[in-house]
């Protein structure tokens, strides 16, 4: 039997049958679908161990009620296993199809595993895609291209939880809403015309039978007009009205966000050269063969660099413990003697001063090094145990003392032993140190973990157990925090907003990077640095392209080192972007990003080689000429920059659509020509230059 679920801007086609249930057609705009199965889900046999994938197409019973709005479908004994019932309900709106499932599982042979979200497969001549990792990336037709992604949400390359596919004039939402960031595995493909979008929901309670539960949050499909902006303010709209993760703003942004912060307009990072004791274990994204090793270079250098920048700035300093890099965590303290006199001298002048501690592993041999509380007699408490019943470890390059790769284990947020380490931790670095805050390492930027440890508070598989429990740990930090004090993690996984001030926004540098996570989050919390160190630290190009993006997408600049300031030409740029940024702080901290004026120039792409670091394999198209626009959220005021990063003059043309940037009613600046809404302007930017119009209603 076939029924259609449709609207004016949408139409979908199932297939239902006595034993099976698909999607055999129908379309989202310009976006046709293919016959795809509904659902997917994986079952473990609990005697034998033995795990087996069933989809839609594989129960013996399936019942259906099909009305104008909704679709209930109850699809019953997969493989022919008695007593398992999974529901999906599909509920239609204007512009879209809501989804959600429910798992009744009474077999006590059987554990429902996975369950994915229901979501369909898209086939298109031409189409771009979205994938939400870092700040956002599209890839533009994809179809032709070839994409292949997945990963744990959240973590760094899966941080937000939807997805766009759109051809020239519109296309298909496809977000997970799930207002409580619970953990589920993201993918997207694409190849040969046809792109697929995965979702799938971890159990609760996997590995055990008669687990019964409803997957948290809803799928959406959406129609839009547009491209991956307009996408994004689908995603933003659930986010303001249902996540949880979402802090309270104020008219000046984030208000437990002090306010020296979120003046900060740039960061330095850097590190205390290695003791003999930590001997070649060093933070390696971090390091260059170029870098300067007099002991009082590392914060001489800052010193001398904000002098000539003039204005506060930051400093986020690694190796500042006796132990090695990646070895004997979360043994951070004792400090070595020169961090005390460094800290010293920094902050006689404007720099605020952040320590690096990891906020989620435990190094598994610190046993070895005499440690009294250890991985062996403590640690081993709060780690994940996989479905196997295997510890979970992650290898890093360092060596332990007896020669071994350093091996990390991620703790499992609901030991309470973690809380109790990181906050003693916390609190004693605090007390020792007139430190301005702490960055906490990987918590936003870790995947999250299903665990089954038995030991643990909490029901093994999935759930947001993960993100609720580092929250909580993050909360009780907080609460008794230094007035004052500001706390940041790595990457920007967006459920952990609340916990932290800041997010490195260290990896946002990609073929195809668009501004989705500014768009949604600015104002929400401080977005930091770019990396330009390391494996690309002499590159005056790419420096130069990631430090304007940053200040086009309203992220504080930086997170290079201090030794800029022996490169004039670096040191000119910078300071330009430094004290525009600067300029901007109130902007920044309070006004919402519009969608990016379309910038067309002269000047040819500029091209990066791939390096060691996240894009290697993947050359970096960088444009000489982009811009960005802001509008602030309690005034009608708007903010327009655009930017030249080359060394030759460029003529450009920008243009926006003047009804949606509210703009038409007000006075334009000089040389912007409004033909119907489309406005443009055309001219000059001359080498490294900045423009920037300010508009506002009177
Ligand atoms: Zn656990």
């Amino acid at each position: 039997m076939k029924y259609t679920l449709k609207n004016d801007y949408y139409n979908v086609e199932f297939e239902i049958a006595n034993n099976s249930t698909c999607i055999v057609g129908g379309s989202f705009g310009e976006m046709s679908l293919i016959k795809s199965t509904l659902m997917t889900a994986v079952l473990k046999n609990v005697m034998t161990g033995e795990e087996f994938t069933v989809s839609s197409e594989d129960f013996e019973k399936v019942k259906a009620h099909c009305y104008s709005h909704s679709l209930k479908v109850y699809l019953s004994e997969p493989n022919g296993l008695k007593d398992i019932v999974i529901v999906i309900t599909g509920e239609t709106e204007e512009y879209g199809i809501v989804w959600s499932v429910d798992v009744i599982n009474d077999n006590s042979g059987i554990s429902v595993m996975d369950v994915s979200y229901p979501l369909p497969v898209i086939c298109s001549d031409h189409f771009d895609m979205f994938v939400p990792g870092a700040c956002g990336k599209v890839i533009k037709d994809a179809g032709k291209k070839g994409f292949d992604f997945s990963g744990i949400y959240p973590m760094h390359q899966m941080c937000m939880q939807y997805f766009a596919v759109y051809g020239k004039n519109n296309g298909v939402y496809l977000g997970i809403e799930d207002p409580r960031g619970s953990m589920k595995m993201l993918g997207a493909r694409s190849k040969d015309g046809i792109a697929q979008i995965t979702a799938s929901f971890y159990a609760v309670n996997s590995n055990c039978a008669h687990n019964s539960f409803s997957v948290y949050g809803k799928a959406r499909w959406q129609y839009f007009k547009g491209d991956w902006y307009d996408a994004t303010m689908i995603y933003a709209d659930f986010v303001y009205k249902n996540a949880e993760w979402l802090p309270l703003i104020g008219e000046n942004g984030r208000e437990d966000t002090a306010q020296k912060y979120k003046d900060i307009p740039f960061w330095v990072c850097d590190y205390i050269p290695n003791s003999e004791y930590q001997g070649a274990n060093r933070p390696m994204m971090l390091s260059a063969g170029s870098d300067h090793y007099e002991p009082d270079y590392w914060y001489n250098a800052v010193i001398e660099l904000q002098k000539e920048l003039g204005v506060p700035i930051a400093y986020h300093v690694y190796n500042w413990h006796k132990i090695p890099f990646n070895i004997e965590y979360p043994h951070f303290l004792p400090a070595k003697e020169e961090f005390a006199v460094g800290l010293k001298e920094l902050k006689k002048h404007d720099i605020l001063v952040m320590p690096y501690i990891n906020g989620v592993s435990w190094e598994t041999r610190d046993g070895e090094l005499g440690h009294e509380i250890n991985f062996g007699n403590t640690g081993y408490r709060g780690a994940v145990i996989d479905r196997n019943g295997g510890i979970f470890t992650f290898e890093y390059p360092q060596t332990t003392v007896s020669g071994h790769k350093a091996k990390l284990a991620p703790m499992c947020p609901t030991y309470e032993g973690w809380h109790k380490t990181l906050e003693t931790l916390i609190r004693d670095i605090e007390q020792d140190f007139d430190v301005d805050g702490i960055y906490i390492d990987e918590i936003s930027a870790h995947p999250a973990r299903e665990c089954h440890n038995k030991e643990h508070q909490h029901l093994p598989g999935g759930g947001s157990y993960w993100v609720e429990n580092y929250n909580l740990m993050m909360e009780k930090i907080r609460a008794y925090r230094p007035d004052e004090s500001f706390y940041f993690s790595e990457c920007n996984a967006e459920p952990y907003m609340k916990s932290f001030d800041g997010y490195l926004t260290w990896t946002w540098t990609h073929n195809g990077e668009v501004p989705a996570f500014p768009a949604i989050y600015s104002g929400y919390i401080q977005m930091l640095g770019r990396y330009s160190i390391g494996a690309k630290k002499e590159d005056y190009e790419y420096f130069k392209y990631v430090t304007a993006r940053a200040v086009i997408y309203g992220q504080q600049l930086g997170w290079c080192k201090a030794d800029v300031l022996y490169k004039p030409e670096w040191l000119k740029f910078l300071k330009r972007s430094v004290l525009l940024r600067y300029r901007y702080t109130e902007l920044f901290n309070s006004a919402r990003m519009l969608r990016p004026p379309y910038t067309e120039s002269d000047l040819p792409d500029m091209v990066t080689e791939s390096a060691h670091m996240w894009f290697e394999g993947e050359d970096i198209d960088m444009e000489c000429v982009f811009a960005g626009a802001w509008k602030y959220r309690m005034r009608d005021k708007w903010v327009i920059f655009a930017v030249n990063i080359a060394e030759q003059t460029a003529n450009f043309t920008m243009s926006f659509d003047i009804n949606e940037y509210g703009l038409s009613d007000t006075a334009l600046p000089y040389g912007f020509r409004v033909d119907g809404s489309d406005c443009r302007v055309s001219g000059t930017l001359a080498p490294c230059e900045y423009k920037v119009w300010e508009i506002e209603s009177k």
